[in-house]
C-alpha cells in the first residue's frame, strides 16, 4: 500500500498511540480498536492490535489508518477479553509492514506482544549485543529490542521481566505488553511519553492519551508515573514502583501540539492548557492588529487565548479540508509546490484590507508558515502579525518526535527578526519557554524542553548524535524523520 500523503507539511510529528486493555466482559480487539481509532492523531501509516483468550495470544497489523486495517471480518478472527494495539506514525517515504506493531516474541510462558511510544537511545546497542548471541531480529524497530529483552527475561512474573528490563534500556518509552494472562504498561523513569489508566466497568485500559478512554466507556483513573509499571489482571493494577527516582520530563510538545485538546495531561485539559498559551503569547507580544486569526485546527485554542486577553476579535480566516489526511494517493510535484494549498484555503472575506494576527502551534522550517503568509497577502491581507505557542525550536528531537535535522530548523540557524523577515510577515513573537510553563501550570523542572533549550533530560550518546546528523537527507516535501533516528538498522533510506 502507498503510504499516506503527510498533510501536516512542516510539524513535529508524534510517533505512535498505544492502547491496551483487560476487559472480561468484552470482545477486547473491538475496544483496542475504538481505542486506537481516538489515538488515530498519533500515528497514521500502519496499525495493529494483538489479543489474548488467556492461552493464546493472536495478532494482526498492516499498514494504514486504523479503520483501513480492520473489518468485522479481521475482528472476528481476534477472540479474547485482553489487547494491546498501536497506530505507527505515517511519513511520504520508505516504510515498511514488517516494522509495524505489535511486535511479538515467544518466551518459556508464551507469546508476548509489544507496543512501544517513544525512542531508546541505546537500541542500536543493545541489538547489536542480542545479535552477537544468535537472536534473529525481524524488524528493523527499536521495539523488538524491547519484547526481545522481555521474552529473554519473563518467567513467571511479568512485572518482575520488565523492572530487569527497564534497567537496561535508555530513551523514551511508554510500552503496553500482553502475554497469554495479562497485560502490563510502562513508562520510562523521566516519563517523557504519557499513559494513562483508565477504569472500565468490568476491567481497566491504558492509553497514551485520555482521549481514548470516552469512545471505550472508561473513566480516567491516573497517569502512570515516571518509572512505574501496573500489571493488569482481573483486580485492581498492581503498580510497582520505580527503584530509583528520576525527575519528571513529559515532553512540553504533548501539551503544545501533539496530543488531541480533549486529552488530559497533568492533570489539565490541553484545550485549556493551549488557551492559556495564546493569553501567555499575548502578554508577551502584543500588537495593534483588527482581528485574531488561527491556523486550524491546532491554532484554534491559542488563538481563543490570544483573543480574549488583547481583546481583538476572534476570526476564521483559513479552512482546512477535513479529508486530506485520509488519501494515499501523493501529490505530483506541482501540487508540492502549492504546498499549503491543498490543506487550507482561505476566506478573502474576512482576510482583505484587515491586519491580521494570525495564530500557530509551531514553525519547524519555516516553509508552511512562509507560504501561509504569503497567501493571506495575496488575498488582500493589510498586515500579517505571526504569533507561535511555543519557544523557538533550535535542538532536534531524540526521544521519538520527528521534527528536522538540526541545519534544517529554522529557529537553529536564524535570529526571529531574521524568521520574520523570510517569512514576509509585518511582526513574529514566539511563546517564552517560561510563558509555556507557566500555561501547563507545573514546575519547569517536570519537562522535557530540550528541542528549545538544548537540555535533554537523558544524555545524548554522541555517536547517537552523530549517526542522526550523518544520515543522508529525503526529498524536501519528505518528512526527516529523527526520532529514531539511532533506530533504523538497515541500510534502506528510512524517512525519519
Ligand atoms: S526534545 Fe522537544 S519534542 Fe522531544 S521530547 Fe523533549 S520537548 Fe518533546
Amino acid at each position: 500500500m502507498e503510504h499516506a500523503f503527510d498533510a501536516e507539511f512542516d510539524r513535529p510529528r508524534e510517533e505512535c498511540g498505544i492502547f491496551g486493555v483487560f476487559s472480561p466482559q468484552s470482545e477486547a480487539a473491538r475496544l483496542a480498536f475504538f481505542g486506537l481509532f481516538a489515538l488515530q492523531h498519533r500515528g497514521q501509516e500502519s496499525a495493529g492490535i494483538a489479543v489474548s483468550d488467556g492461552s493464546r495470544v493472536r495478532m494482526y497489523k498492516d499498514m494504514g489508518l486504523v479503520s483501513q486495517v480492520f473489518d468485522e471480518e479481521i475482528l472476528a478472527t481476534l477472540p479474547g477479553h485482553m489487547a494491546i494495539g498501536h497506530n505507527r506514525y505515517s511519513t511520504t517515504g520508505s516504510s515498511v509492514k514488517r516494522n509495524a506493531q505489535p511486535v511479538s516474541c515467544t518466551s518459556m510462558t508464551g507469546d508476548i506482544a509489544v507496543a512501544h511510544n517513544g525512542n531508546l537511545i541505546n537500541a542500536q546497542q543493545i541489538r547489536a549485543e542480542l545479535e552477537a548471541q544468535g537472536e534473529i531480529f525481524d524488524t528493523t524497530n527499536d521495539s523488538e529490542v524491547i519484547a526481545k529483552l522481555l521474552s529473554r527475561t519473563f518467567k513467571e512474573d511479568i512485572g518482575e521481566a520488565i523492572r530487569s528490563v527497564m534497567e537496561l534500556i535508555q530513551g523514551a518509552y511508554s510500552v503496553v505488553v500482553l502475554t497469554p494472562k495479562q497485560i502490563a504498561a510502562f513508562r520510562d523513569p523521566n516519563g517523557i511519553r504519557p499513559l494513562s489508566i483508565g477504569r472500565l466497568e468490568d476491567g481497566w485500559c491504558v492509553a497514551s492519551e485520555t482521549c481514548a478512554f470516552n469512545p471505550v466507556g472508561a473513566e480516567f483513573f491516573r497517569e502512570l508515573q515516571p518509572g512505574e509499571i501496573a500489571v493488569i489482571t482481573e483486580s485492581r493494577p498492581r503498580i510497582l514502583k520505580p527503584k530509583t527516582a528520576q525527575r519528571p520530563a513529559m515532553c512540553m510538545f504533548e501539551f503544545i501540539y501533539f496530543a488531541r485538546p480533549d486529552s488530559k495531561m497533568y492533570g489539565t485539559r490541553l484545550h485549556v492548557v493551549r488557551e492559556r498559551m495564546g493569553e501567555e503569547l499575548a502578554r508577551e507580544h502584543p500588537v495593534e492588529a483588527d482581528c485574531v486569526m488561527p491556523v486550524p485546527d491546532t491554532g484554534i485554542p491559542g488563538a481563543i487565548g490570544f483573543s480574549r486577553v488583547s481583546g481583538l476579535p476572534y476570526a476564521e480566516g483559513l479552512i482546512k479540508s477535513r479529508y486530506i489526511h485520509r488519501t494515499f494517493i501523493q501529490p505530483d510535484q506541482r501540487m508540492r509546490e502549492m504546498g499549503v494549498r491543498l490543506k487550507l484555503t482561505p476566506l478573502e472575506e474576512h482576510i482583505r484590507g484587515k491586519r491580521i494576527v494570525l495564530v500557530d502551534d509551531s514553525i519547524v522550517r519555516a516553509t508552511t508558515t512562509k507560504q501561509l503568509v504569503k497567501m493571506m497577502y495575496e488575498v488582500g491581507a493589510q498586515e500579517v502579525h505571526v504569533r507561535i505557542t511555543a519557544p523557538p525550536i533550535r535542538h532536534p528531537c531524540f526521544y521519538g518526535i520527528d521534527m528536522a535535522r538540526r541545519e534544517e530548523l529554522a529557529a537553529a540557524k536564524f535570529s526571529v527578526d531574521e524568521i520574520r523577515e523570510r517569512i514576509g510577515a509585518a511582526s513574529l513573537g514566539y511563546l517564552s519557554v517560561e510563558g509555556a510553563v507557566k500555561a501547563v501550570g507545573s514546575p519547569k523542572d517536570t519537562f522535557c524542553l530540550a528541542c528549545f533549550t538544548g537540555e535533554y533530560p537523558i544524555p545524548i550518546p554522541e555517536d547517537v548524535q552523530k549517526d542522526m546528523f550523518e544520515r543522508p537527507k529525503v526529498g524536501a516535501f519528505a518528512t526527516v524523520r529523527t526520532g529514531q533516528g539511532s533506530l533504523d538498522f538497515s541500510n534502506e533510506l528510512q524517512p525519519r
